[in-house]
């Protein structure tokens, strides 16, 4: 049987694994993204571990790279949220440095690809694919189709939504992305609380679980954030799915009652009587996407 190399490089893990032909995950380990903050750095590991996987005789390699990237050319723009690459051709270096065909596309659309062949999304002709992380990934489906362009589509995560706002990764300010990443709920809640010691996204939702007050502010205020800008996607792209993944998601059961309030208070009533939101349900869609991506080995640009 056929099997590929699927990368799913995130903003603080690098997950690598061999995918079947037919999308099943056959071994996987993951990489701290702080190891391979230098191109030379990233090439060298991949190849280490592509030498590693050898008995499996890999055909090709998908990346998920979280950013903008040249989809045809499978060339590196910039990446917001990790340093250090830019116009970078991953693609051509990296078929160079192994030998073996190489395809590059932006994480959320390897994410949503995997949970459209197999996953959640299977059976909607129209789907919004959204992560909650460190940023916020997007993509659209429409008729088993991912809507790319040669460089990007579907950076749902770069919508202003305030004309005077933070500073964006992508080089904007007022992005959605800066009220709704992981690092912008963690500072909001520690200034709440006024506490200096670390916390994570999965303690403010316990907290929340445990009605603590400002941990449900945190995730009143997400919701009215996340639900107004759904609001906006619902009226624009009609979905008949919106499928959340990304650590953020976890926290489902605490946002999803208010979200669904704000939604039906702003969005075009007639586009929500058959809308379903869901948390994304596969598990490693990241890398077994990147998998299927190394399988189609060109990619349409609509
Ligand atoms: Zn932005």
């Amino acid at each position: 049987m056929k099997s590929y190399i699927g990368i799913d490089w995130g903003g603080t893990l690098l997950r690598v694994g061999i995918v079947s032909s037919t999308g099943k995950l056959l071994k996987k380990e993951t990489v701290r993204t702080a190891e391979l903050s230098k191109p030379p750095m990233f090439l060298a590991k991949i190849k280490e571990l592509v030498t590693s996987y050898r008995s499996y005789s890999p055909q090709g390699v998908g990346i998920g790279a979280p950013g903008i990237v040249n989809i045809p050319r499978g060339f590196i723009y910039y990446l917001p949220n990790v340093p250090g690459w830019r116009n970078y051709p991953l693609r051509d270096a990296l078929r160079k440095a192994i030998n073996l065909p190489v395809v590059v596309d932006n994480d959320a659309n390897v994410f949503a690809l995997a949970e459209a062949r197999q996953g959640a999304a299977k059976n909607y002709q129209r789907a919004l694919f959204l992560t909650l992380g460190t940023g916020l990934g997007g993509a659209f489906i429409l008729n088993g189709k991912i809507l790319r362009s040669t460089t990007s589509a579907g950076e749902f995560g770069h919508v202003p939504i305030h004309y005077h706002g933070k500073p964006c990764g992508c080089g904007g300010t007022g992005c959605i992305e800066t009220y709704l990443g992981n690092r912008y709920l963690i500072a909001r809640y520690k200034k709440i609380r006024n506490i200096k010691n670390e916390v994570d996204v999965e303690e403010i939702y316990k907290k929340a679980l445990h009605k603590e007050k400002p941990a449900l502010l945190i995730w009143r205020e997400f919701s009215l954030y996340l639900g107004k800008f759904l609001a906006g996607m619902v009226n624009i792209f009609n979905p008949q799915a919106i499928i959340l993944g990304g650590g953020v998601s976890g926290a489902i059961k605490v946002f999803k009652p208010m979200v669904m309030e704000v939604l039906k208070q702003q969005a075009m009533w007639p586009n929500l009587k058959n809308l379903k939101v869901f948390r994304a349900q596969m598990k490693d869609s990241g890398v077994i996407g990147a998998g299927l991506l190394a399988q189609e080995g060109h990619l349409e640009v609509l």
